[in-house]
């Protein structure tokens, strides 16, 4: 039976070259592409993702997988994981995998045209047509209580739409409220921090920063994109991007989150590299390590403390005198209208208007037309805050275009989780903020490896957590620390 386990194996590794090439592609397109060859290069894009695809749903991996009997846990492991991503991959008939496909590449067209335009009428019909098929997906995948688990589930195993609900319900009172109150303090000029930043100082400096906390440059790099993003073709092989904007701290934060995301990825055990255990659990925990990095590190005061002379000497110009001034300026919290741009303590809220809109819009309860005037009312409500345009309102966000439909939460899921695991290592590391002050990241990275890093997908994302900090997801760490926090910063 063995000769079944292995046949199995060997045919993942087929998979998993097929789809590592898609990614190399993915990524020069990204950072390095001239835009003349885009024909050419979705035509491959789509070929090898088609081949990959079929050789993974192929009839012979279900019989590989049916007659393998595991030799080890991590053959256990193995097999748990191969059964569940082929589910996802073959409960959706091909003619609707082929239709979302096919509808995603001119919702993005659209989307592009209608977000430049500010027309969202015109893009309207397409993105009702693409909650349609989100609809008809989560028929396939199959739910007892809400269509929304159904759709969720691809990206956080096991997380259901009830307790995404109690997440948000659990944050939204105190973040508001948080909000309002510090809006109602004096506000914070943080203007010292936009100007012409060299580029290649700032390509100096983050890397320098990113080396630090111990992203290995032997087995990863960094390069310029218009969106930052980390992606990896194997746990040796671990890339990140960055980009640069007249804010300065827009590639210095953008950095330690892609960073983040990177020390996961090149810190999933050596055994397990190009097989299916290797890498992130889930989105929500991918997330969790980004914005710890992120937030509770890179935006702790004891790092600009380290940091913040070289960051004054690469930048001589800049206008801000000290490491805490500083800190102060690095967390202004403004409520705003995009997302992506959001400070830390808005920036639930932000996700909390998609979850509700996307929510509605599959129970058939808010009509697709309807969705501009229902957001802006959700951002007036929840930020205070009115877009001016559909622009920089509900056609900012890439997600929908795309069929990511169920998505968004993940992002929360991560801010809640990054406090989480935070407290359970200070348990174990007395005085973290000690070792960050020295600038010695070691120590939080061994901890990070050995809790979360080298597990891969080897637990579900749930037993992951309640392994690691003994109790589920939930918002009291997070509300605690971002309370603090931002009191203190406030003088609340
Ligand atoms: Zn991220």
């Amino acid at each position: 039976m063995g000769g079944s386990l292995e046949s199995l194996k060997a045919r993942l590794a087929d998979v998993n070259a097929l789809r590592v090439a898609s990614t190399v592609l993915d990524w020069d397109q990204q950072a390095f592409m001239p835009a003349g060859a885009a024909n050419a290069r979705a035509q491959h894009l789509g070929n090898l993702q088609r081949m990959a695809h079929e050789m993974f749903t192929d009839d012979a991996t279900l019989k590989a997988l049916e007659g393998a009997v595991a030799e080890s846990d991590d053959d256990v492991a193995l097999l748990r994981v191969v059964k569940r991503d082929l589910d996802l991959s073959t409960k959706i008939p091909s003619a609707l995998v082929a239709e979302k496909g096919h509808l995603a590449g001119i919702a993005h067209e659209e989307w592009v045209h209608a977000r430049a335009t500010n027309d969202f009428d015109s893009f309207a019909p397409t993105l009702e047509r693409m909650f349609e098929i989100a609809r008809q997906e989560a028929e396939y995948f199959g739910y007892t209580d809400d269509i929304y688990d159904a759709l969720l589930d691809q990206y956080e195993e096991g997380a259901t739409a009830a307790e995404v609900r109690t997440m948000f319900d659990s944050i939204r009172g105190p973040q508001v409220e948080l909000v309002k109150a510090i809006q109602a303090s004096a506000p914070v000029d943080d203007s010292a921090l936009y100007g012409e930043w060299s580029q290649s100082a700032q390509a100096e400096l983050t890397r320098e920063m990113v080396a630090s906390l111990g992203f290995d440059f032997n087995r990863g790099r960094q390069d310029t994109a218009p969106h930052p993003f980390c992606t990896n073709f194997s746990v040796n092989d671990v890339r990140l991007t960055t980009r640069y904007k007249d804010y300065l701290p827009s590639s210095i934060m953008g950095s330690m989150h892609e960073a983040g995301h990177g020390l996961y990825e090149q810190n999933s055990p050596e055994k397990w590299d190009l097989t299916f255990l290797a890498g992130g659990v889930s989105l929500g925990l991918h997330e969790s390590q980004s914005r710890l990095w992120e937030n509770i590190v890179g935006r702790s005061e004891e790092f600009w403390g380290v940091w913040f002379p070289k960051l004054k000497s690469a930048f001589p110009c800049l206008a801000v005198e000290s490491a805490s001034e500083f800190y102060r300026l690095v967390n202004k919290v403004k409520p705003s209208l995009i997302r992506v741009e959001a400070d830390e303590l808005t920036y639930n809220l932000h996700v909390l208007i998609r979850f509700e809109i996307e929510s509605a819009i599959l129970k058939g309860e808010l009509k697709v037309k309807d969705l501009p005037d229902a957001w802006n009312a959700k951002y007036e409500e929840y930020l205070g805050v009115t877009p001016e345009s559909n622009s920089v309102g509900c056609l900012q966000d890439v997600h929908w275009s795309q069929g990511s439909i169920g998505y968004f939460p993940t992002y929360t899921m991560g801010n809640l989780l990054s406090y989480q695991i935070w407290n359970s290592l200070s348990n174990d590391i007395a005085n973290p903020n000690e070792l960050i002050a020295r600038g010695e990241f070691g120590p939080i990275l061994v901890w990070l490896r050995t809790k979360i890093y080298a597990r891969g997908r080897y637990m579900t994302p749930k037993q992951l957590v309640l392994d690691v900090t003994g109790k589920p997801m939930a918002a009291d760490d997070y509300l605690n620390g971002l309370g603090a926090k931002y009191r203190a910063l406030y003088n609340l």
